[in-house]
């Protein structure tokens, strides 16, 4: 079987490639199929966006199609920045202008009320544009003062991973190896919970 991937990103291709190989689904760039339309993110929650973008794909196909949509929700800040995480400070992706207006409108907030989390949400699509499965992952942490470690994406240098129990408890995402953040993180908590429906529903086949 093959899953068209709503993102060009090549990191999540790998991710998604790696997770979904073992069941025989092959994940397919959108560069491979000539590409896929522009959607507007435009829905108040990750999971309406990440619907809107598996459905958009599938349908430009007419073929299964798989896409994500996450980022950080700050209680002290009413959730903010939510669905617009990667374009807090304007600029789409500009991890180093985001990460400083989020320590700005933080000033003087105390550990006690940094807590935050981080949410992946999953859809899948099939051929005809419905929604078969939709998941979502999450992990919670807190802001800290500034930036901890050398990963570079998103919000990593700011977010401290604090469940506890976890060998990574305590320490910053961006502190932490891709295999030992992806045990803990969001993104990979929803990847494997996709693999566990995806696998019930083969079973009812
Ligand atoms: P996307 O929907 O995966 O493109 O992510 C949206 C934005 O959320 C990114 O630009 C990051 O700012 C933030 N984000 C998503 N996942 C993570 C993560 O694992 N660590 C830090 N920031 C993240």
């Amino acid at each position: 079987m093959k899953i068209l991937l709503a993102s060009g990103n090549k990191k999540k291709h790998a991710e998604f490639t790696r997770i979904l190989a073992p069941l025989g689904i092959e994940v397919l760039l959108p560069a491979s199929v000539g590409g896929i339309p522009d959607v507007d993110e435009d829905r108040p929650t990750f999971a309406g966006n990440a619907a809107k973008k598996a459905t958009s794909a599938a349908l430009a196909h007419g073929m299964w199609a798989l896409a994500d949509d996450s980022g950080l929700e700050v209680d002290a800040l009413g959730g903010e920045p939510g669905v617009k995480s990667a374009r807090y400070a304007g600029e789409h992706g500009a991890d180093g202008a985001n990460n400083a207006l989020l320590l700005h409108k933080l000033a003087g907030v105390p550990d006690e009320r940094r807590t935050a989390r981080v949410t992946c949400a999953l859809a899948l699509s099939a051929e005809d544009g419905r929604i078969v499965v939709e998941v979502q992952g999450h992990a919670y942490g807190r802001i800290l003062h500034g930036p901890r470690g050398d990963g570079d994406f998103g919000y990593d240098p700011l977010f401290l991973f604090t469940e506890p129990g976890f060998a990574q408890t305590g320490r910053g995402f961006a502190e932490l190896a891709p295999e030992e953040k992806a045990l803990v993180s969001h993104r990979g908590r929803a990847s494997r919970e996709l693999v566990a429906r995806l696998q019930s529903l083969r079973a009812l086949r």
